[in-house]
């Protein structure tokens, strides 16, 4: 029992989000985690911009609190269930976030429940190597919480209307992006971008 929580807290610190990209120094490490996981979580984001319409139509008035684990696996992929619903983390600076980072103007929406959480003209370079937005598009939409995960607090992000688990947020960095500055909040929200649907704008008709 103790030992596999050790060994838990272990994998988790592979995928920790923890960048600070001050003096050139954001490159996250690598190390040795990331391969065993990262070739799964392709092109989720890809292969819905295609779909988009379909699942933006989807019955919105779903009771979300009352799905089932069982239900939940159905309407998610394994890597989009583990991370919304059990809170994991996508290895950092794979396929899902080269596509997030050439993506143009859009919106980004929740896998699990296709609310809008944020929109391309608040995201930026954090050189984190996760999709990074500096404001929800909507803060209703989004709601936080404090985790001990890792054994200290940090701010969990959820979808405030699935409850599923998006991410960090983090305060008070500074940004090469940003001319060394903060970012307009003085907050990062680092997201997994496996559990994001991008529409673009040209798109978006119909999409709430
Ligand atoms: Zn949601």
């Amino acid at each position: 029992m103790k030992s596999s929580l050790i060994l838990l807290l272990a994998l988790s610190s592979l995928f920790l989000p923890q960048c600070r990209d001050q003096e050139g120094q954001g490159e996250p490490s690598q190390s040795g985690g990331g391969e065993s996981k990262g070739q799964t979580a392709v092109n989720d984001m890809t292969n819905l911009n295609e779909d988009q319409e379909a699942s933006a139509s989807e019955n919105p008035k779903v009771d979300y609190g009352a799905l089932s684990d069982e239900e939940w696996k159905d309407r998610l992929t394994p890597e989009q269930y583990y991370i919304l619903r059990q809170a994991g983390t996508e290895p950092p600076n794979g396929e899902v976030y080269k596509e997030f980072k050439g993506q143009g103007g859009g919106t980004y929406h929740c896998a699990g429940c296709n609310t809008e959480l944020f929109k391309s003209d608040t995201k930026f370079d954090s050189h984190c190597g996760w999709p990074s937005f500096y404001d929800p598009s909507k803060a209703q939409n989004v709601k936080t919480d404090v985790d001990f995960h890792l054994g200290y607090a940090r701010t969990e992000v959820r979808c405030a209307v699935c409850d599923g688990h998006l991410g960090h947020v983090f305060s008070g960095e500074r940004f090469a992006s940003m001319g060394g500055g903060q970012t307009p909040t003085g907050q990062r929200y680092c997201i997994n971008g496996t559990v994001l649907k991008f529409v673009p704008n040209e798109q978006k008709s119909g999409v709430e």
